[in-house]
């Protein structure tokens, strides 16, 4: 979206989507450290209707959105006497992505994300996006709604930030291959049949990143790399067959670009997610932060290692839909949310989550998503067939005993 000519100095205008989520806080955080940059329009979130009044108070909002109807009383009674008008629902939602902000940093997590995102995508603002789910289930979509409107999308994912950095767009047929870096997650050394009886509470404490709870899952079965090559694909201008994963366990080299003549450009960073949210906020300026910096020496060494794809089937089964088209990849992403929550509710053990998404996948249709309601019915198909799994999962025997999840888990975040 054009900046009027002379107003350079005025604060950027922001929406912050999801501002109660892990990448949600700490945008809030850059944007009040910063407020001489950015003047937030609306802050939203699933149900934490206190965290989200806390922010609000603060940031001052023209609009604070719950999508949970339930926590709409709760968010009133707690903006009481504020400026700022309290909204609950889904339309809610879409309405605080359609305020006028110049930058909305899209961070809300699933699906759910995809209708407010294209909403900002379609009324052309730079959309900094998190949320990844958007891109598995109706990418095209949303990418061809971008190249419409003029929407800048710039990617916060971590490895993506790094390959946008290193990546000349104006050259991509010179680009032999990208790489996403992957920690490997908690489970990186676990052999298999040990994954059997991994808790919730193991699988969502990630070695390098501190990340909101379904995503940490994701990264437990490196479903989340599997998602990440189908973002790719959506993001930037190159075959599946040249997007490749690496396990770098430091997490500290988050992506490379490997060109025609040999070189590699990689970008490098603390695994700390304040750095791309800050390049998304800023771009193409940069926001000076003072984070501890990377001492390479003191690191010493940097591993790289291909993943195994016996303990980790979930990037064949990203690469296989992918190959299918936009249905599969919608499919792959809602059964995946099925199962990751069947998972830390308890229903389902850790090495459920990937059959329950692989026999979803298996169940629907292939080819292209040729609207947002194709996109859209094949991701309520494949919630329809994750559930029923899910809940035949819960009601035969479990894979394994797992003593220590009888407690069901609840995310910190939300
Ligand atoms: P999180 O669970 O910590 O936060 C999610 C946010 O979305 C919260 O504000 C929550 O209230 C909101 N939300 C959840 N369900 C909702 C619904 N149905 N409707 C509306 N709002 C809803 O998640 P996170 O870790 O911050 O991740 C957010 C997104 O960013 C995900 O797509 C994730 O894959 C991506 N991402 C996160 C990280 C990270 O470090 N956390 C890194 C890369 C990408
Ligand atoms: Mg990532």
């Amino acid at each position: 979206m054009a900046r009027p000519a002379g107003a350079e100095r005025e604060p950027r205008t922001l929406s912050i989507l999801g501002s109660t989520g892990s990448v949600g806080r700490n945008t809030v955080e850059l944007a009040e450290a910063n407020r001489e940059r950015y003047r937030v329009l609306a802050l939203t979130a699933h149900s934490n209707a206190a965290l989200l009044a806390q922010q609000a108070r603060r940031l001052r909002p023209e609009l604070a959105v719950v999508a949970d109807p339930e926590a709409w009383g709760e968010l009133r009674a707690a903006l009481a006497g504020t400026p700022v008008r309290a909204a609950a629902g889904p339309e809610a939602l879409v309405e605080a992505a359609a305020l006028p902000a110049e930058w909305v940093m899209a961070a809300i997590v699933g699906a759910a994300g995809l209708r407010p995102t294209l909403e900002a995508v379609r009324r052309g603002a730079t959309v900094a996006l998190a949320n990844k789910e958007c891109l598995v289930c109706a990418g095209d979509i949303v990418m061809a709604e971008a190249a419409q409107s003029g929407a800048t999308v710039l990617p916060v994912d971590s490895e993506h930030n790094a390959i946008f950095q290193v990546f000349d767009f104006d050259r991509p047929e010179r680009i032999e291959k990208i790489v996403l870096t992957a920690s490997g997650g908690p489970f990186r050394e676990r052999p298999l049949d040990a994954m059997a009886d991994a808790t919730p509470a193991e699988a969502v404490a990630h070695p390098t990143w501190s990340m909101g709870a379904k995503i940490s899952v994701d990264s437990a079965t490196m479903m989340n790399k599997g998602l990440e090559i189908i973002e790719a694909r959506r993001l930037f201008p190159i075959d599946a067959d040249r997007i490749e994963v690496l396990v770098h366990p430091q997490s500290v080299v988050h992506g490379l670009v490997a060109y025609c003549d040999g070189s590699t450009l990689a970008q490098f960073g603390p695994p700390d997610m304040r750095t791309p949210i800050a390049f998304c906020l800023a771009w193409p300026d940069r926001l000076p932060l003072a984070l501890p910096r990377l001492d390479l020496a003191a690191l010493g060494a940097l591993t790289f290692e291909a993943p195994d794809p016996g303990r980790f089937p979930a990037l064949r089964l990203a690469r296989e839909a992918l190959a299918r088209g936009g249905r599969a990849t919608a499919a792959l992403n809602a059964a995946n949310e099925i199962a990751v929550r069947g998972f830390l509710r308890g229903d389902i053990g850790f090495l459920d989550i990937v059959p329950v998404v692989e026999h979803t996948v298996a169940s629907v249709s292939s080819g292209p998503a040729a609207s947002l309601d194709c996109a859209m019915e094949s991701d309520r198909q494949a919630r329809d067939i994750a559930r029923a799994r899910v809940a035949a999962a819960r009601g035969g025997p479990r894979r394994a005993p797992r003593p220590r999840t009888e407690r069901r888990w609840k995310p910190s975040s939300e």
